[in-house]
């Protein structure tokens, strides 16, 4: 099923809010298996929305719109919709006692217009609203599917997930099963993890393959369907499987809101395994990273911020000859940075950062050059040297990334 959606209202053509209900809802629909081939906004102009609805009708088998709900002058989207499916509005009794019995307890005026937020077009289905009072709406006509949302993202989301969506599975499934698995990658880019795949996503048909990039890191997206819940798993699991052959060595988790951070957090408290960092380069980015992920303290509970040479020796040891002798940016200060760290806080592992973030180079060393050092229980240490070409903050992004995919491989 191919789809479209529609945000609708001025204040997002002017700028004013950022448009993040067009990706949840564009996410959502990938994971049902619906392939959203358009997006557009609109603003509240009934002309404008109507051509732009018939555009998306002629193109696409579901046309999702979102926001003009509400109570006021400038909520059109209902109106205008069931003007050109020329089907005439309707109270949803529901949604209307709702209302009437907000304004009747709070003592408040009610908006003229109120009353449209219960009303849904002739013959849909209705989708409750249980954070606000615009009620949402599904029909289907002979053209397409119309799914029609409020604009605050606090009343579309629950809506979506919890009414849209079931009935989204059921139109798009027709017996079919359609599944999905999220695949994390990091260390190589979108286009190289494309080449690696090339076998597998050229001419591919069920499963589909599709990659994107995000932060530095790349997912993979493989969709399978099929009249059977077990095949469809195990084609999944096939394709799995190939994929890891192919580019198992980049891979760190699953799902979409799965960050390295939480994989590794995850992965040290299995193993009863506690870390602490000294960083140069990332200057606590690091550190910073680790805390995002709740949990972290009972894997982490402080480290070191060693930007100049000077720290680096008073914090963590690191002898000044051996910066004298290897510089700053080098495999030996790296591995002395993570054996100070350490032994000066007793942890099982240590990481260090160091390297040249940028803009200019280095010791000699180009911008986006870094050592890391994983310093390990059994007293070796590993190292690792990156070239990264970036931004500052995105080489520094990158740094981090390496560091915490050093200690999940
Ligand atoms: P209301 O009853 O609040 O008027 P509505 O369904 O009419 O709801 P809009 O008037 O279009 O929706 O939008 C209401 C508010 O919801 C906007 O001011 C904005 O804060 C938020 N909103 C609307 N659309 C989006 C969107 N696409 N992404 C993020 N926020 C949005
Ligand atoms: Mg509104």
């Amino acid at each position: 099923m191919k789809a479209e959606i529609i945000s609708v209202g001025t204040e997002l053509l002017l700028g004013e809010i950022v448009d993040t209900s067009t990706p949840f809802i564009a996410q959502h629909l990938a994971n049902l298996g619906i392939d959203v081939y358009f997006e557009a906004t609109v603003g509240d102009n009934p002309e404008r929305l109507t051509t732009t609805i018939q555009r998306a009708a002629r193109r696409s088998e579901l046309v999702v719109l979102t926001g003009g709900l509400g109570p006021t002058e400038d909520d059109l989207t209902k109106t205008t919709l069931a003007k050109l499916v020329n089907r005439p509005l309707v109270p949803e009794p529901q949604s209307m006692n709702k209302i009437k019995t907000f304004y009747a307890e709070t003592k408040r005026p009610q908006p003229v217009h109120a009353d449209l937020m219960g009303e849904i077009i002739e013959g849909a289905t209705v989708l409750p609203n249980e954070v606000g009072f615009a009620v949402g709406i599904l029909l289907t006509t002979k053209q397409c599917h119309y799914l029609v949302l409020p604009g605050p993202p606090a009343e579309l989301q629950p809506m979506f997930e919890k009414e849209a969506e079931p009935r989204l599975a059921q139109l798009t499934q027709h017996g079919q099963v359609i599944k999905s698995r999220v695949m994390r990658f990091f260390g190589i880019g979108e286009p190289a993890l494309e080449d690696c795949l090339h076998s597998l996503i050229a001419g591919q048909q069920n499963p589909t393959l599709a990659t994107y990039a995000k932060q530095n890191e790349v997912t993979l997206r493989i969709t399978a369907s099929g009249s059977e819940k077990a095949a469809v798993a195990r084609l999944l699991d096939e394709t799995e499987q190939q994929v890891l052959h192919l580019a198992g060595q980049y891979f760190y988790g699953y799902g979409d809101d799965n960050s390295l951070e939480q994989v590794v957090v995850q992965l040290l408290q299995q193993r009863h395994l506690t870390i602490t960092a000294a960083e140069s380069l990332t200057s606590g980015l690091f550190q910073s990273t680790l805390a995002n992920v709740a949990g972290a303290s009972q894997i982490f509970s402080g480290g070191f911020v060693t930007y100049a040479a000077t720290t680096k020796e008073q914090l963590v040891n690191v002898p000044a000859a051996t910066i004298a002798t290897h510089g700053v940016v080098s495999k030996e200060t790296a591995v002395a940075m993570a054996t100070g760290a350490q032994r000066q806080l007793q942890t099982d592992l240590a990481i260090s950062f160091t390297g040249v973030a940028g803009p200019d180079e280095l010791e000699g060393h180009p911008a986006g050059f870094f050592w890391l050092g994983l310093a390990l229980p059994d007293g070796r240490v590993l190292t690792r040297s990156v070239q990264f070409s970036s931004s500052r903050n995105s080489v520094r992004d990158y740094a981090v990334k390496s560091g915490l995919k050093l200690i999940y491989d």
